[in-house]
């Protein structure tokens, strides 16, 4: 068994590039006019704009966004009341223009990757706005490790980091393409939101040291009574070796409640089953879960009843939010929402597969420790979509 949690830490995203300068790599230094473009403004609200790369305007002057979708994105803003070259600072994902203004190729985003982290390092803005995918596919990889997908399942979050907002929006050349009224309004939000940031993101301390890792029955037993017996919210998750519990082998392994002052995260026998058992008939704590039906039922199939007082499902209600799809996971939540990215990657792969997944080569700490997170990440993630319904509790 392998010691799986890569470092026992779960905090807003940090970054985490190869810093090592690879300016040159990809030669377009030697085709443009102005190479190596230095980022332009003052940046009096501390927001930083990165663009996808200088077109021929820009390489012909020398400045970042004075084309047409530079003119468009100075407009908007102007609209506004902020003005780019006073309030922001501006950059680009690629800063030589490529030739033809081709869409930079994934390499050349990474070799001008630390000219872009340098600019942020050297600034350190409270925000810093993406503009399109180029710009995603620069700033993202550094903090978040799954797959970006596409621009619209990212477009308008204000995305909490350890230093910084990130705020991603389209970039004005696709709206001036798109002649689309409905994304000339988001997109318009989009920036009034990011610009009227004050403050870097509130800290928040690393979660780990809030999940406790139970394994003695009586424990356990204890511990699950205590939480019911405070009542209020609950989030119950239960870490499984299948999706389905009707297979000839489905077990549960371990399970994980948080009610967010108390997390407790312990594997599935003897005594935990009933005091599980227990608290789930219990109708004094209203349970939380990501996919309620999943829980529900495996409850059903290995406890032989269902789950007493459902109160809050996250996926649903990611998803009543906002019904884009490849939005409503935990993983993409818990990043979009709370800045909280990376805590699963090792453990993941080992939770896939058909029929049965492979949870058992997986170190018991590391996979309670997953499944505490889970638990403590959904409690927080619910709070803050009931208050963003407008719930008052
Ligand atoms: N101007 C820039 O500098 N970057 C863009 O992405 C578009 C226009």
């Amino acid at each position: 068994m392998k010691g799986f949690f890569p470092s026992s830490r779960v905090q807003r995203s940090q970054p985490t590039v190869g810093l090592i300068p690879k300016c040159g790599s990809c030669g377009l230094y030697k085709t443009c006019q102005s190479p190596k473009m230095k980022p332009h403004g003052k940046g009096a609200r501390s927001v930083l704009v990165v663009g996808e790369a200088p077109g021929k305007n820009e390489d012909e002057e020398g400045v970042p966004f004075i084309g047409k979708a530079g003119q468009y994105l100075r407009h908007e803003l102007n609209r506004l009341g902020f003005n780019l070259q006073r309030d922001a600072i501006t950059t680009n994902s690629i800063i030589c223009r490529p030739i033809n203004n081709a869409k930079p190729e994934p390499k050349q985003l990474d070799y001008c990757r630390p000219n872009l982290f340098a600019t942020i390092e050297a600034h350190n803005p409270n925000v810093i706005v993406t503009l399109g995918h180029s710009a995603l596919c620069s700033v993202l990889p550094s903090y978040w490790k799954g797959d970006i997908g596409s621009m619209e399942r990212w477009a308008g979050w204000k995305i909490p980091l350890a230093q910084h907002w990130i705020c991603p929006t389209y970039h004005p050349s696709f709206l001036l393409r798109s002649h689309n009224t409905l994304l000339d309004r988001a997109f318009a939000d989009h920036l009034q939101v990011a610009f009227e940031i004050t403050e870097p993101p509130p800290p928040m301390k690393d979660l780990v040291t809030d999940i406790d890792l139970l394994y003695e029955e009586k424990q356990i037993y204890e511990a699950i009574r205590e939480i019911d017996a405070q009542g209020g919210w609950a989030a119950v998750d239960y870490e499984t070796n299948c999706l389905k519990p009707e297979y000839p082998k489905a077990q549960i392994v371990s399970c994980a409640i948080s009610n967010s002052r108390h997390t407790i995260s312990f594997p599935w026998y003897g005594k935990a089953r009933q005091a599980t058992s227990l608290f789930l008939r219990s109708d004094r704590t209203r349970k939380i879960a990501s996919n309620l039906k999943f829980e529900e039922r495996w409850t059903v199939q290995h406890l032989g009843h269902p789950v007493t007082n459902w109160g809050w499902d996250t996926m649903l209600a990611a998803h009543c939010l906002d019904n884009r799809p490849h939005i409503c996971s935990l993983k993409f939540q818990a990043f979009v929402q709370l800045g909280v990215s990376s805590y699963n990657e090792n453990i993941e792969p080992y939770l896939s597969g058909t029929p049965y997944n492979r949870i058992s080569e997986i170190d018991l700490a590391s996979l309670l420790l997953y499944g505490g997170t889970d638990s403590l990440l959904e409690y927080k993630l619910a709070m803050q979509q009931r208050k963003e319904m407008g719930y008052e509790d």
